[in-house]
């Protein structure tokens, strides 16, 4: 199964890519996740992705699209994947859509988590991660039991940089302008599948895997 996750910055789209890999046995492919990875590993990747993450611009395309390319031809996604944050634009749809045809191999479904912009906003800047185990908290939606520490390893959270209120703006600018447009192009292809973002997270899950047509156990 080959599903592409769409949505805005803060839509939910990492916390149900996660759920529904671990629920379809699929593999999660997130961008941000990878670049963020070798921003830690300080690879050359990394260095040069950085400026444009802590902007909130998008990372060249032919970098983005060769790591998504690398990502997907590895062993564990032939059983499928669930893409998070890619493709963010017409031009990585397009070259995604190339690919996919080399390798004989057809989009499931494009999900696509609707939230509103004010939403968004108290959404991101509020987030905060584990940087021990990724898990994800927010401080008044789903703060974790000790201020400030990870439920499940006990280290001190963190605010993502890009998740500062100035950056937050860009991001769902360039989401408006760049990543927007997908939904009409995904649309034309009769892919796309609507949920409302603002339902449940575990409501969410459920209401998607029932459209795929899978059980939730
Ligand atoms: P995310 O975690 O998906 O919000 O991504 C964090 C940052 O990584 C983005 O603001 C971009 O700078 C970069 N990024 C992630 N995915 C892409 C993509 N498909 N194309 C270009 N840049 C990306």
């Amino acid at each position: 199964m080959e599903l592409i996750l769409l949505g805005p910055p803060g839509s939910g789209k990492g916390t149900q890519a996660a759920r529904l890999a671990g629920e379809l046995h699929i593999v999660h492919v997130s961008t941000g996740d990878l670049f963020r990875r070798h921003l830690k590993e300080g690879t050359a990747l990394g260095q040069l992705a950085r400026r444009y993450m802590d902007e909130g611009t998008l990372v060249p395309d032919d970098v983005t699209e060769a790591m998504v390319k690398e990502r997907l031809t590895a062993r564990d996604a032939q059983r499928g994947y669930i893409l998070d944050g890619f493709p963010r634009n017409l031009a990585q749809a397009e070259h995604f859509q190339g690919f996919l045809y080399e390798v004989g191999r057809a989009l499931s479904a494009v999900i696509y988590l609707a939230v509103p912009h004010d939403v968004l906003v108290e959404r991101l800047t509020g987030r905060r991660v584990c940087p021990g185990c990724g898990a994800n908290y927010h401080v008044r939606f789903h703060p974790p039991q000790r201020a400030g520490v990870c439920d499940v390893c006990q280290t001190p959270l963190v605010q993502r940089p890009d998740d500062r209120e100035e950056t937050v703006l860009t991001r769902l600018q360039v989401y408006d302008r760049e990543t927007a447009p997908l939904i009409d192009f995904y649309r034309r292809l009769h892919l796309v599948r609507e949920f409302d973002g603002q339902a449940p997270v575990e409501v969410v899950t459920a209401a998607i895997l029932e459209s795929l047509g899978a059980r939730h156990d």
